[in-house]
């Protein structure tokens, strides 16, 4: 690509894009491997505060984690796995990033701006109806910021992507842009292997600190979590368990039954 820089060349000030040395917490020290780095993607810390909804039990306190406001077009909770990725990716030397997701894939949005920010090509593969792979998927939602951010989009269909499944899509794309000589980095579905888990490992450094320098005693019984491709929850269970937080850690999980159907169940 002309004029194209493979080194990230983010200049920052105040922290924002910037890559850090990562320490863990001392209770997660004794994890293998801990990751070295990081780049400074979303704002953080999140707030916290009590949700006062109606109609609660008597002596139960909700309260909530605005991972939605994390940043702009990174906001959720990818931004805090692709902080941990996206340095390895960096690391790696990688030139472009895979990654997959379903059309709407909120992950790979994150993805797509966050490869963007850091001067890295970005390949998206999304999971689609067959009527819909071989027309132009529009520029709806998260589609739109993915098109606004340059990122290139392959489309498959739900029957493809159930039989091929999502490794071998992202490796086959990425032997592809290998003999093109590019230098890919793959992140899998939702961020979720172990190096994207560290940025719930370490959002629950977060939280501990957030209650230590907060007025009152605050004490978290039960953290109960959105489950999609299961990283948040893996890193949130177990960084509650290492450390002195000792929440219960629950999720929600959408289990689609039919394909325009969709039930959750508790776990
Ligand atoms: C991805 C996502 C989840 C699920 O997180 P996982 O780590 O994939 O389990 C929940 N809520 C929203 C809004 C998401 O984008």
């Amino acid at each position: 690509m002309a004029g194209h820089d493979p080194k990230p060349t983010a200049l920052t000030i105040g922290g924002f894009l910037a890559k850090k040395p990562y320490k863990p917490p001392s209770w997660a020290s004794h994890l293998n491997p801990i990751p070295s780095h990081t780049f400074s993607l979303g704002h953080l810390p999140t707030p916290i505060h009590k949700w006062n909804l109606p109609n609660l039990p008597e002596d139960t306190e909700v309260w909530i984690k605005r991972d939605d406001l994390s940043g702009m077009q990174l906001s959720g909770n990818k931004v805090r796995k692709l902080e941990f990725l996206m340095a390895d990716a960096v690391a790696d030397g990688a030139d472009c990033i895979i990654t997959v997701g379903g059309i709407q894939s909120n992950h790979c949005r994150a993805t797509a701006v966050a490869a963007r920010y850091l001067n890295l090509d970005c390949y998206l593969i999304l999971r689609t109806s067959k009527v819909l792979v071989d027309r132009d998927p529009g520029l709806i939602g998260n589609l739109l910021v993915e098109r606004l951010a340059g990122a290139h989009v392959e489309l498959v269909s739900k029957e493809e992507y159930a039989r091929i499944g999502s490794v071998t899509l992202a490796d086959l794309l990425k032997k592809r842009l290998l003999s093109e000589g590019r230098k890919p980095y793959v992140i899998p579905v939702g961020g979720s292997n172990s190096l994207g888990t560290w940025g719930y490992i370490e959002a629950i450094r977060e939280i501990e600190q957030q209650i230590q320098t907060g007025s009152g005693e605050i004490r978290f019984d039960d953290i109960v979590v959105a489950c999609g491709s299961g990283g948040t929850i893996a890193g949130l269970s177990l960084g509650s368990t290492f450390s002195n937080l000792k929440a219960k850690v629950y999720c929600i999980v959408a289990v689609v039954v039919h394909s325009h159907e969709t039930r959750f169940a508790t776990y």
